[in-house]
């Protein structure tokens, strides 16, 4: 068992020991120490310690990966330590990077502070690229990688208070298994950082993912519950918003009546 072992350093591993992973659709070869990387993921032990191993050739190829995830997790291998930059120089798709169109409320993203829009994106950047980092550690079997990534997500959300862009909450939903712990999270996270203003381009996307909408709705009425009851005597009186009245006269009567 792994967990029996020490987590492998430079002062314990077998330095004689190298696997090859060719990595990405251009299958670019990346050696790596086998201590290091079968300590840490069941999917790498099976396949160069396991019953599976072909004979003789240590090597495995990965397609479903790029250079950039793949080094960052090999840092992480031997330092214990995400980049820190990580993810924030990457050619991100724009998409799920830049500011909103104009929103329903009349919040123009455009109009604020060209800093905070730069840390926006910065933010973004960094969110992605942890996302696919994330999703590498789900695939190829690496908890103690997911669990970093988690803590470092976190971390970047603290420092901010800005939730991930929608876009990239999609692909959290997209990309991940239910039981993935970090779809959990950003629903959560979500339900305590959104700050109202909704761009249409996010209700355009939470209309893509009704299972992400239903786990951020379910998220907010738990802690709504916990609001207190004053509010929801105040959402009463604004019921009239519901009424179909033919005409301002009636609305303004209607609104005189209410209790
Ligand atoms: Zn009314």
């Amino acid at each position: 068992m792994a967990s029996e072992k020490q987590r492998p350093n430079f002062t314990n591993c077998d330095f004689t020991q190298q696997v090859t992973i060719k990595v990405g659709s251009e299958a670019a070869p990346v050696s790596v120490y086998e201590d290091f990387i079968c300590y840490h993921s069941k999917f790498f032990r099976n396949a160069f310690k396991g019953p599976w191993k072909e004979g003789g050739e240590q090597a495995i190829t990965v397609a479903d990966t790029n250079l950039n995830v793949f080094s960052a997790f090999v840092a992480w291998l031997y330092t214990g330590e995400i980049p820190p930059a990580f993810g924030i120089d990457w050619e991100a798709d724009e998409d799920i990077i830049d500011s909103d169109d104009l929103s329903n409320d009349g919040y123009d993203p455009d109009k604020a502070d060209e800093e905070v829009q730069e840390l926006r994106r910065t933010n973004n950047r960094r969110y992605n690229g942890l996302l696919q980092l994330y999703v590498f550690g789900d695939r190829y079997d690496i908890p103690s990688l997911r669990t970093d990534v988690m803590k470092a997500w976190h971390r970047q959300q603290d420092k901010v208070l800005f939730p991930a862009h929608f876009g990239i909450l999609r692909d959290v939903y997209a990309l991940l298994p239910k039981t993935a712990v970090l779809r959990k999270s950003v629903a959560q996270d979500l339900a305590l950082l959104w700050t109202g203003h909704v761009s249409k381009k996010e209700v355009a996307l939470l209309r893509q993912c009704p299972v992400f909408a239903a786990d951020v709705a379910l998220a907010m009425a738990k802690r709504l519950w916990r609001v207190d009851q004053r509010q929801y005597s105040n959402w009463q009186k604004s019921r009239c918003q519901f009424h179909d009245h033919p005409s301002d006269k009636e609305r303004m009567q209607c609104e005189m009546n209410k209790e």
